[in-house]
Parts: C-alpha cells; structure tokens; sequence
C-alpha cells in the first residue's frame, strides 16, 4: 500500500481524501516513479470539480518528479534509479506512480526533483504557446494575463529573451513585483486593462494576447488587439467563456481566436523531448527561473486547491509526499 489523494466523487476541495491505495505494478512500457514533487495545476482543480468529466473515484495529478523504482517489460530508455519527471503522467498525487515511459522526461544533473517537477507543464504551455501557437517575434508587443501566476512567470521570462515587449495583469502589490522582476515591461491591473493597453501601444493593440484567466478579462482581452491580432484562450481560472459569437471576430478587426490545449502540443517523442529540452537547458543555464511559491504536504492538498483557486499563490505549487 501507499499514500494518495482520492477525488471520490465531483466537488469542493473538501471532497479530496489521504488514503492508502493498493501500489500499482508497472506493465510493459510502464516505469514505477518514486515520487519526489508534485506538481498542482490548474487543471487539477477543474478535474476535482467537475468542470472536465472524470471517471470516480480517481487520483488526480498529471505532473511530478521522482526516481524510477521499477522499469516494466520492454521499456529500454530508462532503468532503476533514473530520474525522471512529466506534464503528461496520471495519479501524480500520490507515493508512487505509474507513468508510461513514452511519457517520462530525464531530468538533467543540474536540475533539482523540485523544479523538473515544477516545470514541466506550466513551462511546455509556455514554451508551446510562444513558439507554436503564436510564433512570437522581436519587437511584437504580448499581453498576457495573471503575470505572477505558474505559466505568466514562465511566458513573461520566454517572450522576454525573444525580445517582445510584454504588457500583464496581475491582482495584488506582491504579484506585480514578482511579474516585474520576472521582466514584464507594464503590470496592469485588471480593471479597465483594455483602455489601458490601447494607450501603451499608441492606439494600436497588441500583437497576441494569451488569455488563461478567461470568463473575466475574454471581452477585453479581444479589445485589446490590433487588427488581424491573435487570441489565444488557455484555460478558465476565473472560469469558462460562454458560447461566442463567431462575427464578433469581424467586427473587432478580421481577428484569429483559438482555443489551444497541451496534449495537441506534445504530439511526439520528438515535440516533447524539444520543449523539455530547451526548458531544462535554460534552467540549467540560469536564464529561466522557476519560482515555486507554495509546497504542501500530500495530505494537505486541499488547502493547495483552495490556495490555488482562491488567487493567494504566485509561481508553482508543489506537493511533497
Ligand atoms: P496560476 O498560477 O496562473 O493561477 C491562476 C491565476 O489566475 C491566479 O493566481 C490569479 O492571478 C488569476 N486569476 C484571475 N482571476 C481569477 C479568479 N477569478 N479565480 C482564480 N484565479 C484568477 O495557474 P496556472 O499557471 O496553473 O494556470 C493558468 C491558466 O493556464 C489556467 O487557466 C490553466 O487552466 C491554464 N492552463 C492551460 C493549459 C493549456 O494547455 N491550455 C496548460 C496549463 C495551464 P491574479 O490574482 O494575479 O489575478
């Protein structure tokens, strides 16, 4: 047996249970994790609630960084004792997990189980957001919403050492002299943010904008681009926009609207290996930094949803068992 978090059945925070849970035996292409972090995403909490439909009970958590203890049949990339991490595993909160090798990241040397736990899902949506769904170039301007949360911090330092001009939101004093030093040339706060984005560009709207918080900021967000521009809507933290009306494109200036989500993003080995590549390097570097502003303890993973949900975290949350 081993300790994990439990979601019996769609609800608050509250409804998550500490447990033994029978441990699970590898199969072929499957590794045994140690786990050493885990990783809370935003995700997990729309999974707890309900928002994403879910089979019940189940263990949540997709990201963690740990030590293999068992290699299944037939996995030859990785063996006993090598350290791995993922964006993309299942029941990451939790002792042990399984992880399907195709999936596993080697952590290099001079990264730390923290943030190769940390770093994998919040950074390859960064890394996939600027790179790939929006090619950000030299000289564009970006805004980009929650500037001190787990993914603004990471987009904010990318766009930065691409040379894009970056404008984001923030809610408190704290969180704009975190997405500051994170390089973000004006922190705004949100209200009246689209007013206030049209006169740092002289009238002319941004380039892109990446829109994870939704619900709240979608209209301004929209108002907030130049004509052509891109929106690109990552996720609901205030929660999901409703059903739009596709001739609002039209009328706010032949804009493109597009609703990305990870897994379309790591394709391949080959995709997902570049992007952890390049993050991994950059830490290794001393060019990306990682803040992890809360770690909880397993059994308290309530208390991180309830943080999380509640806007009172900056950086990345992690839960050590
Ligand atoms: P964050 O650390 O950014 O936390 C969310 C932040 O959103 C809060 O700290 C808060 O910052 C801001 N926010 C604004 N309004 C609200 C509200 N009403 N309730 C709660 N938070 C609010 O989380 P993540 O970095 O993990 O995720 C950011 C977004 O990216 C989420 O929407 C997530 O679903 C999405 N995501 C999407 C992925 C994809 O592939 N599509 C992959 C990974 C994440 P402040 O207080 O400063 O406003």
């Amino acid at each position: 047996m081993h300790k994990a978090i439990v979601v019996p059945k769609a609800g608050g925070p509250e409804i998550l249970r500490y447990e033994d849970v029978d441990l699970p035996v590898p199969g072929p292409n499957e590794l045994l994790v140690k786990v050493a972090a885990t990783g809370v995403n935003f995700i997990d909490t729309y999974q707890r609630s309900g928002v994403y439909p879910m089979k019940y009970p189940f263990i949540p958590g997709s990201e963690a960084a740990g030590t293999v203890v068992q290699a299944g049949l037939d996995v030859a990339a990785f063996s006993d004792g090598d350290r791995v991490a993922t964006a993309e595993g299942g029941g990451a909160y939790s002792e042990y997990m399984l992880l399907d090798a195709s999936k596993a990241l080697p952590v290099p040397r001079g990264v730390s189980s923290e943030v190769a736990a940390a770093l994998p899902l919040q950074g390859m949506t960064a890394h996939y957001l600027c790179n790939s769904t929006y090619p950000v170039q030299s000289g564009e301007t970006v805004l980009t919403h929650a500037g001190a949360g787990g993914v603004g911090l990471l987009l904010t330092q990318l766009l930065k050492a691409k040379g894009a001009t970056v404008i984001t939101t923030v809610s408190t004093d704290e969180k704009e002299a975190l997405a500051a030093a994170a390089g973000a040339d004006h922190v705004l706060r949100y209200d009246g943010f689209a007013d206030r984005v049209r006169e740092l560009t002289d009238g002319r709207g941004v380039d892109v904008v990446f829109d994870g918080v939704g619900k709240a900021t979608f209209d301004g967000s929209l108002s907030s681009l130049r004509p052509r521009g891109m929106m690109v809507l990552f996720g609901g933290a205030s929660g999901q926009v409703p059903p739009f009306d596709i001739q609002r494109l039209n009328a706010l200036g032949s804009l493109y609207l597009t609703r990305p989500t990870i897994r379309d993003y790591l394709l391949s080995a080959e995709e997902r290996q570049w992007r952890a590549r390049e993050l991994f390097e950059m830490v290794e570097a001393g060019t990306l930094d990682v803040r992890i502003g809360a770690t909880y303890p397993l059994a308290e993973a309530a208390r991180a949803h309830e943080d999380l949900e509640g806007r009172k975290t900056t950086g990345k949350v992690l839960l050590v068992p």
